[in-house]
């Protein structure tokens, strides 16, 4: 009895202080994973390690979405070797990360990322019980307590095929129930962070938040304010390029996470009767993630934060300026309004510009103009935005579709357009078209 005290007071998992807790060890027969299921990198380098006489597992997401027939994104490997023995091991490693050291492992186009079990103890807490510094070892059951939800926290050992469960991880995701492991509410003190996960999570899986869970989230969000900008940044991205983007902004919303955390998306999501044009730009990354196309993070803030220029543009605008300078000055208010405040990466930001600079030269139909801007290199981001916007009813959808015929004609077809344009500027419907044989496009990626 007092032992369980203790053990509850100090969070301790069920294993220490006592004798070892026992984990599930569950059967090829009853979980259904395969080790051809894991990628040809985490195969081996699981392998080699255990090779080399330590104890070495896929963990984390990958079982988690095996299990729910999900391709994994990456792959996870948790091992009782240290850094230094890992690196030793593979000969294209390296060590990387300060407060948590993991190794990376490139394979082929691959990379693993390889973590030592991590101990009971941790080494450095702020006053608020936050995790500064975290790099003692530990045991297998260690390590699965100090992941975040059970479904988190499953450990595959490909040699036979078997599922190490410390928390009842499978029973939860059968019951699709996230659960936090330990006490919900320090969990989130040690790491605030950990209340985004739940969010995305729930929303990217189709899980329930498990009640005791969710709880204490809303008292404790304004400890994520706290949070380095770049690391909130990094995680509003996942967030919006899980494939559930708006349902993940839902859950943030529902949860008391949408205000105060991020500033970009209190700017987003602060004016309700913008929702629909968040709605479109988001639906429209979450189906292309979904269809594993590739997207531009760029083009993606841009449509996010394109509300905010164009009430700016247009009150310009209407103060007699020209739509270009206008534009050009909307930009740059909301651009120093925010400052670094959503700390952008420079190489997100400056896509994100272009995108929005170009916008005006849709408007220039005549002589080489078309033809100039059809070669600048973010002419398709640009066009796309374009559609967007059309879609949203801001832009005449004929403008979008001279464009199209645009790019698609041949020399005589794009003289016709253009003449077309000079005759009747207003009347941006295209006559009657040859078509060039298309050819597939590709979006450019990355920024
Ligand atoms: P995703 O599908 O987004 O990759 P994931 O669960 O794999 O989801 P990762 O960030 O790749 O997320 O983390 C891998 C594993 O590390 C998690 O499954 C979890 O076990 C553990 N983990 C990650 N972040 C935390 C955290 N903040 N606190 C505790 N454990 C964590
Ligand atoms: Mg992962």
């Amino acid at each position: 009895m007092i032992r369980k005290l203790i053990r509850k007071v100090l969070d301790l998992p069920s294993g220490i202080g006592k004798s070892r807790a026992r984990p599930r060890i569950i059967a090829l027969a009853q979980h259904g994973v395969r080790r051809d299921q894991l990628s040809h990198a985490a195969l081996k380098v699981t392998l080699r390690l255990q090779e080399a006489g330590y104890q070495a597992y896929v963990v984390g997401g990958a079982v988690r979405d095996l299990l729910l027939d999900v391709t994994p994104k990456d792959f996870d490997v948790a091992t009782s070797a240290t850094p230094e023995q890992v690196h030793h091991l593979f000969r294209r490693s390296r060590i990387i990360g300060r407060r948590f050291r993991i190794v990376h492992v490139m394979m082929g186009p691959e990379t693993i990322e390889v973590t030592t079990f991590r101990g009971g103890l941790i080494d450095d807490r702020s006053e608020s019980g936050r995790i500064m510094a975290d790099n003692s070892f530990g045991s297998q059951e260690e390590d699965a307590h100090r992941r975040d939800f059970t479904v988190n926290a499953l450990f595959y050992d490909p040699s036979n095929e078997t599922i190490i469960d410390y928390h009842h991880g499978v029973r939860d995701l059968k019951a699709r129930r996230l659960v936090m492991i330990g006490q919900p509410a320090r969990r989130y003190q040690e790491d605030p962070v950990r209340m985004l996960r739940a969010v995305r999570l729930a929303a990217k899986l189709g899980f329930e938040i498990d009640s005791d869970t969710r709880r204490p989230i809303r008292e404790h969000a304004g400890l994520l304010k706290k949070e380095p900008a770049a690391r909130l940044f990094d995680e509003m991205l996942k967030l919006l390029t899980s494939g559930q983007a708006y349902a993940c902004l839902a859950k943030l919303r529902e949860e008391g996470l949408s205000r105060g955390v991020f500033p970009l998306l209190d700017v987003v999501m602060g004016d309700e009767g913008d929702e629909a044009f968040l709605r479109l730009a988001l639906s429209s990354t979450d189906s292309r993630i979904r269809a594993d196309k590739p997207i531009s993070v760029g083009f993606l803030l841009a449509t996010l934060l394109w509300r905010q220029v164009w009430q700016r543009w247009q009150q310009r605008i209407s103060e007699g300026e020209k739509p270009h300078l206008a534009l050009a000055e909307a930009i740059a208010d909301v651009e120093s309004e925010q400052d670094n405040d959503m700390a952008i990466p420079r190489r997100f930001s400056v896509t994100m510009r272009e995108i929005w600079t170009l916008q005006t030269r849709f408007d220039s139909r005549a002589g080489a103009r078309p033809f100039r801007f059809l070669e600048q290199p973010r002419f398709r981001a640009a066009y796309d935005f374009l559609a967007l916007r059309a879609k949203a009813g801001e832009v005449d959808p004929a403008l979008v579709e001279w464009w199209t015929d645009f790019q698609d004609a041949d020399e005589e077809g794009r003289a016709a357009l253009i003449e077309a344009a000079r005759q009747a500027p207003d009347a941006v419907r295209a006559p009657a078209r040859r078509r060039r044989r298309r050819t597939p496009r590709k979006r450019e990626d990355a920024a």
